[in-house]
């Protein structure tokens, strides 16, 4: 029988469960692309519930136990002394979120003697030491698409929010405030702008789709073109690299995986050979932007807006920079965490667990790391080129 051990961020502050906003969820039939919904054999929870806290355990409790394996859940993650490193040594399965990472460095998978499995309820392995697992045969999966497009959606309202500097209006408004000059005075409009989109996979693609219909241009960078007929009808320029892209656009958006090659490219150097006053929105990984080239650049007016909502580390310590910065819209890690996507990543963390106690492959769509080798999704999206 496994461990499984399973790192969840807290409850909420007032108690679980909360009162919902609204009954159920819409149905889905499958993902845009054609790619099926994940397929566990079946859940215990209802969808719309908030399964990704600790209380809400995944939805996971009844099927792991019933079969004999052991659940731990914690969001107690940082340190020596924490839960998780103390159940880490004999877990088979370790579970994590990108919203709440269970850092799992070298040193970490060096002492998880027994782990086979790393799961990643979301999309995005890289708190996952990727060689390491690759060096020790430790296979890694993520619910690949299971909130993909609620990070599209989160992009496009966070671009509409700084281009229009929706939110210190709200704030005027909540201060008893009705100064309208005031609210303006950094107020734009989306339409005839230049946007740019960095990495056009599942994400940056539904982002430029939802877009198209706001009048703008439309331009991206990628490691692969997209098909001709994609960028004919969204009215698509290519742009061989990020930057020549930047140095056209008005806003940019971030979609691209963090790896060796992308740490760190939202620098000095490129943001300075931006349009003064562009914006950027990043959901992808807060480690793709130099965290104090952004401050810098929001201070001198070099960028008008900056928002996303993946930082590092995570839980952003209480002083991080971007926290008190000009003209930003971040959020703490919520975009692919809406009750939808808890319910679709729920249930594709079920899918893959149910694969892997039944001996049968991972769906390759799932799959990052596996037999010692980047697979499935891993081997197009997180390996370097050949
Ligand atoms: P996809 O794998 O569908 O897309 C990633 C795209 O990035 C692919 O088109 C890939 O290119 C491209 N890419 C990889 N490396 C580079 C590079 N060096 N330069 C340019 N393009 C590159 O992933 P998703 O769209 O589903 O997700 C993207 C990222 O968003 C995730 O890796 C994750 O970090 C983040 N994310 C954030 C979430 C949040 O809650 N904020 C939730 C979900 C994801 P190709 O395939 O052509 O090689």
């Amino acid at each position: 029988m496994a461990k499984v051990l399973c790192v969840l961020y807290p409850d909420p502050v007032d108690g679980y469960p909360p009162v919902l906003a609204r009954d159920g969820l819409p149905k889905l039939e499958r993902y845009p692309n054609g790619q099926t919904l994940p397929t566990p054999a079946a859940i215990d929870f209802t969808p719309g519930e908030l399964l990704g806290c600790v209380s809400g355990e995944l939805g996971l409790r009844r099927f792991l136990e019933d079969a004999g394996h052991t659940f731990v859940v914690t969001s107690d993650k940082e340190g020596p002394d924490s839960e998780f490193e103390r159940e880490l040594p004999d877990a088979d399965v370790v579970i994590s979120q990108p919203f709440w990472p269970a850092y799992l460095t070298p040193e970490r998978l060096e002492k998880a003697a027994k782990l086979q499995l790393a799961i990643t309820a979301g999309i995005g392995s890289d708190h996952v030491d990727l060689a390491t697992a690759i060096e020790k045969g430790i296979t890694v999966a993520e619910v690949t698409y299971s909130n993909s497009i609620a990070v599209a959606e989160h992009t496009v309202m966070q671009v509409l929010a700084l281009v229009r500097d929706y939110l210190p209006q709200v704030g005027i408004v909540v201060d008893g405030g009705w100064n309208i000059a005031d609210a303006v005075q950094r107020s734009y409009d989306l339409e005839g702008m230049d946007v740019g989109v960095l990495a056009a996979g599942r994400i940056g693609r539904a982002v430029l789709e939802r877009l198209a219909p706001f009048g703008v241009t439309l331009h991206y960078t990628d490691r692969f073109r997209l098909p001709d007929d994609v960028e004919q009808s969204l009215g698509l320029t290519f742009h061989e690299s990020i930057e020549e892209l930047v140095r056209e656009i008005d806003v940019l958006t971030v979609h691209a995986p963090l790896t060796d090659e992308t740490r760190g490219i939202l620098n000095d150097e490129l943001l300075g050979t931006m349009r003064r006053g562009s914006y950027i929105v990043n959901p992808a990984r807060g480690a793709i932007a130099d965290r104090d080239a952004i401050v810098r650049a929001l201070e001198s007016g070099q960028l008008a807006g900056y928002a996303g909502d993946v930082w590092y580390p995570q839980p952003a310590p209480a002083d991080h920079p971007w926290r008190t910065m000009p003209h930003h819209g971040m959020t703490p890690h919520t975009s692919g965490t809406s009750l939808p996507s808890q319910a679709k990543y729920a249930a594709g963390t079920r899918e893959i667990l149910e694969a892997f106690f039944a001996g049968r492959p991972l769906r390759d769509e799932y799959t990052i790391v596996a037999g010692g080798a980047y697979a499935g999704t891993g081997a197009r999206s997180y390996a370097k080129p050949s």
